[in-house]
């Protein structure tokens, strides 16, 4: 059998060679030297960029041609801060009582959809009940069509902390959820939870370091982990291969993630010179989700949108963000692209690019910070974030110049995920 399988081979030389694809790009985006280029080439076999070449390359053979001429084209985008699982409403924390896992899941596939049809083929998933774990799985099928995923599953959080479910309850509803449910108190309990996660096939570790805007508690800033329980968790996560997120939104919360060793600030809203001084100092990047806090500012005007004791902290804390990140641009943190897509309706991550130019990050700067950074941060640069020879065919266009008019962002026409064309 497998010598009569070798000379099928052997005579039919076409047989070895997969159909080829060939994207004719009027522009496309090198985001590794920060260059727009005119007239290339992306050609593709199966899920992965075999070439790159300038002018627009001949087809041979059964090679498929895709023009993209008068488009611009880029590297598929990543969002670093995205929760899959829900979405924003002024019923949203009735949810909790009234979904069963099966509702987050049902419409966590739509939101999977019209992330990827925006230009969004990778995102970090951080936090949900840990139907992302199945979301993601059923992705990486190919039942449903979505981004490539990378999920914390449930968050880590300590009793009362921002990411402790039950936070608001009565008191016979509350419980002492433990470190299975993602609440965690002193170091063993901290090494447990991370060790849970791995369990349930998580990607990465998310803590929430402070105190944050939309759980049912008093203070959005204060710091709510001790500096022993994130090394804990930090270095348990080494263990594992499990880059840690940090939630904060105060820098007494930021200092400790920092020196305790976490990958990534998230919100980072209270930041101030010694941190960012610190965050250059570890090499930790900032992942600012600058749509989230101006969304929340925004619906915390609606009477009644957000409860009695979330809607203060949304007006104090969300419309900062913007400032807070001009001003860690300006001192040179690393910034990777996130925008807590979930916090505000899903689809609408490509405002953060708008949002990040009105800052002061030159377009081209907030592209890189979307794709080649972006997965710097996750650990995977050698396999999406630029479009190169040996990268995975992850690659998109839009409408126009966004380097010219960051608007374009918004007009993403075409749409390939490993290879496979979307829109
Ligand atoms: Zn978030």
């Amino acid at each position: 059998m497998k010598k009569l399988l070798l000379g099928v081979l052997i005579c039919n030389p076409l047989l070895l060679l997969s159909q080829r694809t060939i994207l004719h790009c009027g522009k496309l985006i090198d985001v590794k030297k920060g260059q727009v280029l005119n007239e290339y080439s992306i050609v593709i076999e199966g899920n992965t960029i075999t070439d790159v070449q300038a002018g627009y390359s001949k087809p041979a053979g059964t090679d498929k041609v895709i023009d993209l001429k008068n488009k611009t084209v880029l590297p598929g985008l990543i969002d670093c801060h995205v929760h899959m699982e829900h979405e924003t409403s002024p019923t949203r924390y009735m949810e909790t009582f009234t979904y069963n896992p099966a509702d987050y899941a049902f419409q966590s596939v739509v939101y999977a959809e019209r992330t990827l049809m925006t230009g969004f083929t990778t995102v970090r998933d951080l936090g949900g009940s840990g139907v992302n774990i199945s979301l993601r799985n059923a992705i990486n099928k190919k039942l449903i069509k979505g981004p490539r995923i990378y999920t914390a599953g449930k968050s880590i959080a300590t009793t009362g902390g921002h990411a402790d479910p039950t936070n608001g309850y009565r008191n016979d509803l509350m419980g002492d959820p433990g470190p299975a449910a993602g609440v965690a108190n002193g170091a063993d309990e901290c090494r447990k939870a991370v060790r849970q996660r791995y369990k349930d096939g998580a990607d990465l570790i998310k803590i929430t370091a402070s105190g944050g805007v939309l759980s049912v508690a008093k203070s959005g800033e204060n710091p709510q982990f001790t500096e022993d329980e994130i090394k804990a968790i930090v270095e348990t996560a080494r263990d594992y291969g499990f880059k840690v997120a940090a939630h904060c939104h105060g820098a007494e919360a930021m200092k400790r993630a920092v020196r305790a060793g976490v990958n990534s600030i998230e919100h980072g809203t209270l930041m101030d010179d010694e941190v960012m001084q610190l965050m250059k100092q570890y090499g930790t990047y900032y992942v600012p989700t600058i749509t989230a806090g101006k969304a929340v500012g925004d619906s915390a005007k609606k009477p009644g949108y957000y409860p009695a004791l979330v809607t203060p902290k949304a007006l104090a804390i969300g419309p900062k963000i913007q400032s807070t990140f001009g001003k860690a641009y300006k001192a040179g943190v690393k910034i990777a692209f996130g925008t807590d897509a979930g916090v505000y309706a899903h689809g609408r991550n490509w405002l953060e690019f708008v949002y990040m130019t009105e800052a002061g990050m030159p377009p081209m700067e907030t592209i890189q910070s979307a794709t080649v950074t972006a997965a710097g941060l996750i650990g995977v640069a050698d396999k999406i974030g630029s479009i190169e020879k040996g990268r995975l065919a992850d690659v998109i266009a839009v409408d126009g110049d966004p380097v010219k008019d960051i608007q374009a962002m918004g007009r993403v026409s075409f749409v390939m995920k490993d290879g496979v064309v979307y829109k």
